[in-house]
């Protein structure tokens, strides 16, 4: 027995699927029976995409069983800013968020390179290069300007709410539910560029006496080359870590 339904996708979730069905109702017929999470990826866009199902306005997970007329929204996976925090859909594990800073957020941007997420930022930037970055790598943009997160051209994108650059880090990894990705360490601070472990030797004609002769961990920034081990920097940003993250409850188990 067949039913029918109405299924519309936004933003990005348009590039998946047939031209002639982009940014309009669709109608469907599908047996009864059919989860609204069949029917999305039969049309195109891969589960992983989407972060939140609406069915007659109402919240719903990829197992719901469709009924007749039922009517269906669907939104990607960073389109936050007007649906705000009403997702159901647990986060894929494998959904690795990028960013790209206005040039206001240095600081903000230094955090996030700090906790390991993928950042660029320039304070040459401007808004014509930030929204064609964010589109063309689909990053997604970070700003506190209003005009610019709600340009017609940005697809992926989140309104900065604090001023304070720790606040901001805070409000991040709580909002895009980060925690479980952090990865201290792992990119340069600098220019952004993954680091990776470097022979202890190799550093020797490099770092002064002390700091050779105390450390037995060094590596070594991809790009552009900058060196770093776990001294006495280290310690101080594990603590501001801590410090930064632990203080929010939500994410008080951090580390
Ligand atoms: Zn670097």
């Amino acid at each position: 027995m067949k039913i029918s339904s109405i299924i519309r996708f936004y933003e990005e979730l348009n590039r998946y699927i047939h031209k002639s069905d982009q940014k309009t109702d669709i109608s469907v017929n599908i047996e009864k029976g059919t989860t609204v999470g069949a029917l999305i990826e039969s049309l195109g866009p891969p589960g992983a995409a989407v972060d939140l199902i609406l069915v007659n306005g109402k919240p719903e997970g990829f197992d719901y069983i469709l009924r007749d007329n039922d009517r269906v929204s669907v939104y990607p996976v960073f389109e936050r800013l007007n649906i705000e925090s009403v997702s159901m859909i647990p986060h894929s594990p494998l959904r690795r968020l990028t960013f790209v800073c206005d040039i206001h957020l240095g600081r903000l941007a230094k955090y996030l390179r700090m906790l390991g997420f993928d950042t660029l930022y320039s304070n040459r930037y401007n808004d014509d290069q930030l929204i064609r970055i964010s589109n063309a790598q689909n990053r997604i943009l970070l700003s506190r300007d209003r005009q610019l997160i709600q340009d017609k051209h940005v697809t992926r994108r989140y309104l900065i709410s604090h001023t304070d650059p720790e606040e901001q880090i805070r409000e991040i990894v709580s909002y895009f539910d980060l925690k479980n990705n952090i990865a201290p360490m792992t990119r340069c601070l600098k220019c952004n560029g993954l680091v990776r472990p470097v022979a202890k030797e190799a550093v020797r004609p490099q770092v002064d006496k002390p700091v050779f002769e105390r450390n037995e961990k060094f590596s070594e920034c991809m790009e552009c080359g900058k060196l770093y081990w776990k001294g006495s920097h280290y310690d101080a940003m594990m603590g501001w870590i801590r410090k930064v993250l632990g203080s929010d409850k939500k994410n008080s188990r951090i580390l």
